[in-house]
């Protein structure tokens, strides 16, 4: 499909020809909101695969990680299970079936904004409760929150520095043919932090508001009701500079600003700022820690042996998941896992080590 015969290709050329160019998370937020709404893309035949679709074994360590945190808290009685963008809803079956065999069992909250992936998620999960935003999400009682690869696909918003100061990173129409970033017209100078102000020319600044305001109202959440939220993204834990917007199809990179809506728009995710705002509300930080680390500690390889040994003819297969997971050549170490949990909530486990 040509960028021009796209449904959102079109409604956005017209929008930028119409009133002028859309800031890069204004793009961002309409693709990936056609992205998702319009199917599945998880999975071998997908654009992309989800540490929770490699294996059962990811849901299975987080629900173990949750019912640990759970008896150490005293087995409070009124635990919502939320999960932000469950996608098909294969880690929170994964990780309540696991819990289950605790007689731990939270009613379970979804935040899912696709219809398409709601209707997979309700037949993974039977009972689940589906919510828009965190908004609606319950008050009475403690909140434990999953995000696996959620806020990598949330907006991001770009400044970037040209000879004249900085400005926001807009789309534009190419030639009437294409969607192009470039500086905006409006000086953004006072909306950028001190330290980068004499950045190269050509710098760029992310920013993630809706991601960074999701976790503050969050924590507010946890810090009010206790609890835990665990976020596991690819992403950074020092501030820096550069644009992190990339597009995934069919497994392979492709042009963020070509077809719209029709392959994964994502961005690193900042650790530093998420933990920020948790801080900001008085939560304990755990982590980040490599993913490869994580699951190690919660004991990944004796789950995978003790896979191993009621499905023999699976071993190899077992093996190849686990590694993918775990090694720091595949996802083990550019995924990173962080917790923030309320401060009378015990310490997490698995975060004995924190990567820079
Ligand atoms: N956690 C899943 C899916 C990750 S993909 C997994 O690991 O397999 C991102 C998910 O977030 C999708 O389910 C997508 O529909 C959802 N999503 C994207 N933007 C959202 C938003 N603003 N609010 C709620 N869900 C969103």
């Amino acid at each position: 499909m040509s960028p021009e015969t796209g449904q959102l290709a079109l409604r956005l050329a017209k929008q930028i020809e119409g009133s002028g160019p859309i800031s890069v998370a204004e793009y961002m937020r309409a693709a990936n909101e056609e992205y998702y709404g319009s199917g599945d893309p998880f999975g071998v035949e997908g654009d992309f695969i989800t540490a929770p679709e490699v294996s059962q074994m990811f849901g299975e360590l987080v629900g173990m990680w949750l019912t640990d945190i759970w008896m150490r808290q005293n087995y409070p009685s009124n635990c919502h299970y939320v999960e932000l963008g469950p996608g098909r809803g294969t880690l929170a079956a994964d990780a309540l079936r696991a819990m289950g065999r605790f007689d731990f069992a939270p009613t379970v909250h979804l935040v899912e904004t696709s219809e398409a992936l709601r209707a997979k998620q309700a037949a993974n999960v039977p009972g689940a409760v589906f919510h828009d935003n965190i908004a609606s999400l319950p008050t009475d009682g403690p909140l434990l929150v999953i995000a696996n690869e959620f806020f990598d696909a949330l907006p991001v918003r770009q400044l970037i520095l040209t000879h004249a100061g900085w400005r926001e990173r807009v789309v534009v129409r190419d030639r009437g043919t294409k969607f192009a970033a470039m500086p905006g017209s409006h000086a953004m100078d006072a909306a950028v932090p001190e330290h980068v102000r004499n950045a190269p020319v050509g710098s760029i600044l992310e920013t993630a508001p809706d991601s960074t305001g999701l976790m503050y109202e969050l924590a507010a959440r946890l810090a009010e009701q206790g609890g835990v939220m665990l976020v596991v993204d690819y992403g950074y834990v020092q501030p820096g500079l550069g644009s992190t917007l990339q597009a995934v199809k069919n497994h392979s990179p492709a042009d963020p600003f070509s077809d719209p809506g029709t392959c994964d728009l994502t961005v690193h995710v900042n650790f530093f700022e998420l933990a920020n705002m948790a801080r900001m509300r008085n939560l304990q930080i755990a982590g980040p820690t490599a993913q490869g680390v994580w699951l190690s500690a919660l004991g990944i390889n004796q789950r995978a042996a003790a896979l191993a040994e009621t499905s023999p003819q699976h071993t190899a297969d077992i093996q190849a998941a686990r590694d993918r997971l775990v090694k720091a050549d595949e996802m083990g170490t550019l995924f990173k896992v962080m917790a923030v949990h309320s401060p009378d909530w015990p310490v997490p486990e698995g975060f004995g080590e924190t990567v820079a």
